[in-house]
């Protein structure tokens, strides 16, 4: 299963490619998430993603355009993945594009979760991480425990989640992301689903998509 997740920040591509990749066996990239182990590292890649990602900006196309060609020349990544919050942007589309040429990798589907602005805002107030295990919850789910409840890591909440940089990264969204939804409606690949509903029934859309489509 070769596979981009896209969407709006919280519209639950992570939560969504987790399942996924329990369903096919295949690799999770998230660029999100490398980013976050880079910041956590404070690796010079880290260092320099992280104030645009505190703000909710977009860390510069070459920077993850680098970090996905590595991630996806790996022999037992081209065949089977989730690319979950990559692309992003038209010029990253492209390069994306050249780069699937070059590794002989054939896209089959871009799933577009669709879910409203104001729950997309509920959704990310809401959300809460762990830090060792990278678990997503909800705060209703967790209370005010500060451990996870699955590894006892520490429980967070992104610093881009906060309401200033969720503004801004809808913004973002909206100018710099939503135009690949054309890109990719052109190419056939993309896939409407609405992600309104709760996570499992979203997951059940997901698969009654992929199986009624999906020629292997
Ligand atoms: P995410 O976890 O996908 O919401 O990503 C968190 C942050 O990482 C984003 O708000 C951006 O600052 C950065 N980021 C992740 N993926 C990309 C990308 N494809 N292009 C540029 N910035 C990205």
């Amino acid at each position: 299963m070769k596979l981009i997740l896209f969407g709006p920040p919280g519209v639950g591509k992570g939560t969504q490619a987790k399942l996924l990749v329990e369903e096919f066996n295949c690799k999770h990239i998230s660029t999100g998430d490398l980013l976050r182990e880079a910041v956590k590292n404070k690796t010079p890649l880290g260092l320099k993603a992280k104030t645009y990602m505190d703000a909710g900006n977009l860390v510069p196309d070459e920077v993850v355009i680098g970090l996905i060609e590595e991630v996806l020349a790996a022999d037992d990544t081209r065949e089977n993945f989730i690319l979950d919050g990559f692309p992003r942007t038209v010029p990253q589309a492209e390069a994306l594009d050249e780069l699937f040429k070059k590794l002989n990798i054939t896209l089959d589907y871009v799933l577009s979760l669709e879910v409203e602005n104001d729950e997309i805002v509920r959704r990310l107030s809401q959300r809460r991480l762990c830090r060792s295990c990278g678990r997503i919850y909800i705060l209703s789910q967790i209370g005010n425990n500060v451990k996870c409840p699955a590894c006892g890591g520490e429980i967070y909440q992104r610093d881009d989640d906060k309401p200033e940089a969720v503004r801004r990264r809808l913004e973002v969204y909206q100018q710099q992301t939503k135009p690949l939804l054309d890109y990719y409606r052109k190419s056939g690949k993309l896939v409407p689903i609405n992600g309104m509903h709760e996570i499992g029934y979203v997951h059940k859309l997901i698969l009654d998509q992929l199986y009624k489509n999906y020629k292997g």
